[in-house]
């Protein structure tokens, strides 16, 4: 560990919880001074993904405080320390949900960085120099070059942003099951996770159904590209679909009933969690024993692969659905993704972090 005294700093502006009693405000705080591997990124947009709530919130596990959030971060890197091989000043980049691991273990080897037992989590994390991590509602960021991506001029940058965390961890679940054409695919939840589902899923060839507890999104699934849209508190629209999926990909943020997703599945279909509820999932044996199904789950994706999938997104003209907003509305935005009122993903316009 390096001594703290050693390091010098890189000033940077945020907004950060203090604890998980307070809302996010204005935070000045400083960064580690980059490394000989390391860029210096400097942050113009950053998605606000669900996760980010419940961090900050400690719904899931004693958070590190204070806490910036963020980890669907696209900028512009600012500059390079001298042994940076792949990127250079002015590049378009992306950090997702790490920026840290010892890329020696079992899991970095099989390009699931992600697992790393020693990785670091992009904020609400000890850093490998033991120093807290702070996340991408700043203006910049100091990543190892490692985890940094390439990001596309093609695309819209500000809708690219969500691609870094909600892109990728519905990409890579559909990948590993190698859901496409011939499948029939729900997706349980139209978020932000859920909508790049329905694209992703689209795009692969596989037939889309949503399944959502607001009829008020059934236009907008269909314009997303789904096939069918269900609204799940409706018996009558549910027992039409029972027993006929391949894959659910789930991304419900709160408690539900698993068992009663399980019964649409065809035999041996798989129910993938993605969403991380508070609560233990509740399921009763005979949902999954009765036909050989499987209940899996997934969490982000490793470094290759968040490439492969923004590449494949640069490819295929492939955003998220996003709603620009000032940092300082950050707490509304809080409050609208609870109540499912986005469409759908918030991401913050950095520069309103100056103003
Ligand atoms: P989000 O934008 O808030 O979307 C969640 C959706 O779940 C809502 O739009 C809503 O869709 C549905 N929902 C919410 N409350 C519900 C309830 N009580 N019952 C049934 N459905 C409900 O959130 P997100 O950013 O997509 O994230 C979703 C979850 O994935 C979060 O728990 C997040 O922490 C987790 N996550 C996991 C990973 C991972 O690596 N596995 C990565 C990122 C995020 P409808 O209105 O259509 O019902
Ligand atoms: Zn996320």
């Amino acid at each position: 560990m390096l001594e703290e005294k050693t390091i010098s700093r890189i000033p940077s502006k945020g907004y950060a919880a203090q604890n998980e009693h307070t809302n996010l405000a204005p935070w000045d705080f400083e960064r580690r001074t980059p490394g000989e591997n390391d860029v210096l990124i400097d942050i113009l947009y950053c998605g606000v993904c669900h996760s980010d709530l419940h961090a900050i919130k400690n719904d899931w596990f004693s958070g590190v405080f204070p806490m910036v959030p963020g980890h669907e971060i696209v900028g512009k890197i600012a500059s390079v320390g001298n042994q940076v091989s792949r990127f250079k000043t002015g590049d378009l980049v992306g950090v997702g949900v790490m920026v840290d691991a010892c890329l020696e273990c079992e899991n970095c080897h099989n390009h699931q960085e992600q697992f790393c037992a020693t990785g670091v989590q992009t904020y609400n994390h000890i850093g490998r120099d033991g120093l807290p991590v702070y996340g991408g509602y700043s203006n910049n960021i100091v990543v190892r070059e490692e985890f940094v991506l390439n990001v596309s001029e093609k695309l819209s940058l500000a809708a690219v942003a969500p691609l870094l965390c909600a892109g990728i961890t519905t990409y890579s679940p559909l990948r590993h099951w190698k859901v496409g054409k011939g499948h029939k695919l729900a997706v349980l939840g139209l978020g932000g996770l859920g909508h790049m589902a329905v694209k992703f899923g689209v795009a692969f060839g596989a037939e889309v159904t949503v399944l959502s507890t607001s009829e008020s999104k059934r236009e907008a699934a269909k314009a997303l590209g789904a096939h069918n849209f269900v609204v799940t508190q409706d018996e009558a629209q549910l027992s039409t679909v029972k027993s006929s999926f391949d894959f659910i990909l789930d991304t419900v943020s709160a408690k539900h009933d698993i068992d009663v997703y399980l019964s649409l599945l065809k035999a041996n279909g798989v129910h993938i969690c993605v969403g991380i509820p508070l609560e233990p999932l509740s399921v009763s044996p005979f949902s999954i024993v009765g036909g050989n199904k499987v209940l899996a789950g997934s969490g982000a994706g490793g470094l290759a692969q968040t490439q492969e999938m923004l590449d494949y997104c640069a490819e295929n003209n492939i955003v998220s659905d996003i709603e620009l907003i000032d940092i300082k509305n950050i707490d509304t935005a809080f409050e609208r993704m609870l109540k499912g009122d986005v469409r759908y993903r918030f991401v913050i316009d950095m520069n309103t972090i100056n103003q």
